[in-house]
């Protein structure tokens, strides 16, 4: 018998199945250009020069090289209004050659970013984050679903973990993970609870789920009596760590790999999840890097090859 001490859960490795979404994705992109001679093309905004956005940018954008999707990269400096970006997104919404349009959140806090969300097209919206899509997806009709929570439904779907009935917590509520994919896995009929900074007793919520999405931003904050035992814990946080000491206590038999991460390159990343303790507990959990982060990726290729479709009548 296996002990609790020594128990270990299964990881739920998202690269496979992003390379299958985007292999398909690629495949797809290839027959549109035979038979029709359509090219889907997404432009990517980044405004400022944070280092995280840069980085994720980056990675959208040779994912589209990867699929065949053309992109072009729009790169605007930290210095930039809220008037000049919509006249560049007012542009892109009139090109007809650009099917998606992304911009990278977050913006500098002298653009009004509501203004910005709500200036893209709809039918370019390929993140999922304009009002018209979010009232879609709320009233069970989804267009584009934002990339990240899609991709959480795609981890658990394609790994064969049961939604329907459910018990299913996710901690955070922002517009672009915990809403959506708390209002996804209603749709799929689990029983959903919403949790917070204002949450009493947020323990004893979590351990009641069978399925714990955190979405919060604080390194290794839901610890192993969070858990329920045997639960499927979603990891979504990308937090950076740079002390060797936080690194041991958090990834137990992986600490010595983290810390020469941290040793070479200066940190080294960790999701909202306490992976060693979470191990102990939970059945399956989702790795940081390597879990839910490739599946968005994935999912802004669907979508973006979605929206040509959509837009051209395929
Ligand atoms: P966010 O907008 O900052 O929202 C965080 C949520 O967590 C809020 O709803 C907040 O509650 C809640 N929260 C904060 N402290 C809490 C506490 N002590 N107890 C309970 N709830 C608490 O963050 P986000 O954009 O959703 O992102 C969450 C994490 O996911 C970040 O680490 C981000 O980097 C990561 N992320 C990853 C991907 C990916 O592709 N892997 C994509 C997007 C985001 P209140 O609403 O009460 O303030």
């Amino acid at each position: 018998m296996v002990s609790r001490e020594s128990r270990r859960a299964e990881i739920l490795e998202g690269r496979q199945i992003a390379e299958q979404i985007k292999q398909e994705v690629a495949e797809e992109v290839t027959r549109l250009q035979s038979e029709r001679g359509l090219k889907p093309c997404l432009a990517a905004i980044l405004v400022g020069d944070d280092d995280a956005s840069a980085v994720y940018v980056r990675n959208k954008i040779s994912a589209c090289a990867e699929v065949g999707i053309q992109s072009a990269h729009h790169a605007l400096p930290a210095s930039t209004t809220t008037e000049e970006l919509l006249r560049l997104i007012d542009d892109l919404n009139r090109r007809d050659e650009v099917d998606g349009i992304l911009v990278q959140l977050p913006l500098p806090e002298q653009i009004d970013e509501a203004a910005i969300i709500e200036a893209v097209e709809p039918t370019k919206d390929v993140d999922g984050f304009h009002p018209t899509n979010v009232g879609l997806l709320a009233m069970g009709r989804p267009r584009f679903v934002p990339c990240t929570p899609a991709g959480i439904i795609e981890l658990l779907e394609q790994n064969e973990i049961e939604i329907a009935g459910a018990g299913a917590c996710v901690v955070g509520r922002s517009q672009i993970v915990g809403r959506p994919v708390a209002s996804l896995l209603l749709q799929r009929h689990a029983t959903v609870t919403i949790c917070h900074s204002r949450t009493h007793d947020l323990p004893s919520v979590t351990r009641q789920a069978d399925i714990l999405v955190a979405a919060i931003g604080r390194g290794g904050f839901i610890r192993g009596d969070y858990i329920k035992p045997g639960a499927t814990v979603i990891d979504v946080g990308v937090n950076q760590i740079t002390d060797s000491n936080e690194a041991r206590s958090l990834f137990g038999d992986e600490a010595q790999q983290r810390i020469d991460a941290i040793a070479k390159r200066g940190y080294t990343l960790v999701g909202d999840v306490h992976p060693a303790e979470a191990d102990r507990v939970a059945g399956r959990r989702s790795p940081v890097p390597g879990g839910v982060g490739l599946l968005t990726v994935a999912m802004l290729m669907r979508n973006t090859l979605q929206a040509a479709k959509w837009r051209r009548g395929v």
